[in-house]
């Protein structure tokens, strides 16, 4: 029956408010849980504090030292908030953050209580790491992944029900060196990006060039359900999106919620969950509702890409825990219902540094403009080269749900510039701008260059990759990812193409050619191989899907399936091994990882599907039909004819259900595969067309079945109940 959906409603219904202090003043609470240079500075010596600076600021080498004095800083300022344990979290390559807890009390031989914390343990740590995926790295080597702090990302406390927790953002690899985790190839994927742009910036004739480094400010889509309801809804618990539900007859069709207020109890628990982002210095910049009932959006300050990242770990964590907390689930799920916008993550990245600033900002000199179109153009190369990899960034089995679905970007990858800087990279490939010399100095003879706009409000909703005035936006990236990956290739692809742009100025500039003349010409051979991946026009409509790829040579890859392999094409080993990124080895163990990944959720949801359909789908139906039944005997005994529609109806619907059900479970007793891109194949067409079968028949049933006797939470509910 539905004992349970009644009860979840009237537990909502009757819900007391989660209590809330009053919210502190932000002054009052900015990263008062943050280790970060402001409290080291209070609390070590001159000397001390100028070493671990150098190291925060240029990642230079950490002498045992300081360590030394910074660990034992570290842990009084620890204790002191109440800490008892420490741990170093680390980004293994799941999306998930890990993390290997120790007491600071360790017991001495007398048996008393002492702590213990030195240089040693803080910077690294020893956890036993086998169980985290590693593709085969580890498999012939010792099954122990090692942990080393990152001390350019600084350690914090992390409060939770079982005390205060200091916790240290850490690398993870193997005892060969390897990179086991998202975080390595992050760091790597900078020093890169920085080496080639010296190298342009050089050429360029700058004179003083401080390191450059990329940055990310990510938007975070998310929904809420309310917990009664999700406990009530397997799926949800143990796939984070409904396998099952039919749409309900109120969607997002009024778009009230996107224009509508927030509502109470969601604010309430924005306030909390806000608070402790400010506590761990995670700069909460703008929250909303966004286009679905039921979902909202979190967008932090940008900040160095792997601070960033590692804040946007965090600040999922905090979200799942914040949401509990208040009686909700937080879903960070692409795709959690059907029918319903799904969520995504959007990374903004730029590049730069103290000295130039932002090179992806047009500026306000026309040298500026110069340097900004070698790096815009740098980029576009990199979108065009290595789509297919762009695209295996951001594939899992959940994202392949939300991509291309006429709500979110395709799964082609192209780049949108806006009209006028599209307009000028075309008259750039055309030769239409020559240089002329004006008032003495050199420009590129149009002012369309100087007058650059910063920020074209014609923003291009349905492009995956867009430039939006300082910056370029991956909208394509899924809402439970790290951005770590995403961030690896923009940086990796960027590195690649400028060491590119740096050869051929080289020899422009050798030939002879002033700066503008030889910026130009690189531009011109730029845009002619490779402008075809920029594009302004609708992403969403099918002109463009055929146009891309038959026109473009653009590819469109719908599923993980199709995507992962890109990881082993010899191009994608080039430019890995080439930046020093990842090297053969790291990036087939990042295949296989994915690929495994890919396999396990999907398995996962076919057989949840199996289990549903049959212990909670089909005693519904069963129950309705023999209640239809006994009433039909009843009026047959008093001569009155009763319409069998809908026991018919009922009866075929339930029938195929458990015919495509059957068809399921044969399918997933199949294991003989010659590869694993054959198995994610199988998965990706067969597997998933036979839940979708399913589902289809066990939706009929349920607008058919008697709503007394239907046990799932149905979309209506968790969509709109709060
Ligand atoms: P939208 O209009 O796409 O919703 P928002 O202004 O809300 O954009 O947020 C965009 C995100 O981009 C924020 O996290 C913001 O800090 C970030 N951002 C702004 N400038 C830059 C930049 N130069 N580099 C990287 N990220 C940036
Ligand atoms: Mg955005």
């Amino acid at each position: 029956g539905n004992e349970s959906r009644l009860q979840a409603i009237h537990q909502i219904t009757n819900r007391q408010a989660t209590p809330v202090d009053q919210p502190e003043p932000l002054s009052k609470i900015w990263a008062t849980d943050v280790f970060n240079l402001a409290k080291m500075e209070e609390c070590l010596s001159k000397n001390a504090f100028k070493s671990i600076k150098k190291t925060v600021q240029t990642g230079a080498p950490l002498d045992p030292a300081t360590a030394e004095v910074v660990a034992a800083a570290m842990k009084e300022w620890a204790m002191g908030k109440g800490a008892k344990f420490f741990s170093h979290i680390f980004y293994p390559m799941t999306n998930a953050s890990a993390e290997k807890h120790d007491g600071f009390i360790v017991t001495n031989s007398e048996g008393n209580a002492i702590t213990e914390f030195c240089g040693s343990l803080l910077i690294k740590g020893e956890p036993d790491g086998s169980s985290f995926p590693n593709g085969s790295i580890r498999m012939t080597n010792a099954a122990r992944g090692y942990t080393a702090w990152d001390p350019t990302s600084p350690a914090y406390i992390m409060q939770t029900e079982n005390g205060a927790t200091l916790t240290i953002p850490s690398v993870f690899m193997s005892w060969t060196g390897e990179a086991l985790d998202k975080k390595i190839p992050l760091l790597r994927s900078n020093a890169a990006m920085n080496k080639a742009a010296q190298k342009v910036l050089k050429l360029m004739g700058e004179s003083e060039i401080a390191p450059l480094n990329s940055s990310c400010g990510a938007e975070q889509e998310y929904f809420l359900v309310d917990a009664n309801f999700a406990n009530a809804r397997p799926d949800l618990l143990l796939a984070g999106r409904t396998l099952f539900g039919a749409p309900s007859a109120k969607g997002q069709q009024f778009d009230d919620h996107y224009f509508g207020a927030i509502p109470q109890r969601v604010q309430i628990f924005m306030q909390d969950f806000e608070e402790q982002l400010y506590r761990l210095g995670i700069p909460a910049k703008t929250h909303h509702n966004e286009v679905a009932p039921g979902q909202f959006e979190i967008a932090p300050y940008f900040e160095a890409a792997n601070v960033a990242a590692d804040h946007q770990q965090l600040l999922m964590t905090v979200l799942k825990n914040s949401a509990k907390k208040h009686g909700f689930l937080c879903l960070l799920h692409e795709k959690p219902f059907a029918g319903i916008n799904g969520s995504g993550k959007h990374v903004n990245w730029s590049v730069g540094n103290a000295t130039q600033g932002n090179l992806l900002d047009p500026g306000d000199t026309p040298h500026d403009n110069l340097n900004f179109l070698l790096f815009c153009g740098a980029v576009v190369r990199g979108v065009h080269l290595h789509g297919p990899l762009l695209r295996a960034a951001i594939a899992t089995a959940s994202n392949d749900h939300r991509l291309g679905a006429n709500e979110a970007p395709p799964a082609i990858m192209s780049v949108y510039l806006g009209d006028q800087l599209e307009k000028l990279f075309m008259d750039i490939k055309e030769g239409n701008l020559s240089v002329t010399e004006a008032g003495g100095e050199m420009d590129l003879g149009l002012s369309q260059i100087l007058n650059f706009k910063r920020d074209p409000g014609d923003r291009n909703r349905t492009s995956p990759f867009a430039f939006t005035g300082n910056r370029f936006e991956f909208r394509a990236v899924g809402s439970a990812q790290s951005v770590s990956g995403p961030l690896v290739v923009m940086n990796t692809m960027l590195a690649d193409s400028l060491e590119w742009v740096a050869g051929k100025l080289e020899a422009e500039l050798a030939s002879g050619s002033d700066q503008a003349t030889a910026v130009l010409a690189v531009l011109k051979d730029l845009i002619n191989e490779h402008g075809n991946a920029v594009f302004g026009g609708d992403g969403y409509s099918s002109d463009w899907h055929n146009a891309a790829v038959d026109e473009r040579g653009l590819k469109n890859i719908p599923t993980t399936a199709d995507a992962l392999p890109a990881l082993r094409e010899a191009s994608v080993k080039q430019l890995f091994s080439s930046t020093g990124v990842l090297s053969p080895v790291e990036l087939e163990s990042r295949f296989e990882v994915y690929s495994e990944q890919y396999v396990l959720a999907i398995e996962l949801e076919a057989n949840l599907v199996v289990e549903m359909a049959k212990s909670i789908i089909y005693p519904a139906a069963i129950s309705y039909l023999s209640e239809l039944a006994a009433a039909n005997v009843s009026m047959a005994e008093m001569s009155i004819d009763l319409d069998s529609s809908i026991a018919k109806t009922v009866a075929a619907e339930t029938n195929a259900m458990m015919a495509a059900v059957a068809k399921l479970s044969a399918a997933l007793e199949q294991h003989d595969f010659a590869s694993t891109e054959e198995h994610m194949q199988f998965l990706a067409k067969d597997v998933r067309a036979l839940m979708d079968e399913v589902r289809e028949h066990a939706d009929t049933l349920e607008a058919e079945v008697s709503d007394e006797l239907w046990p799932l939470p149905k979309y209506r509910e968790m969509l709109f109940i709060k």
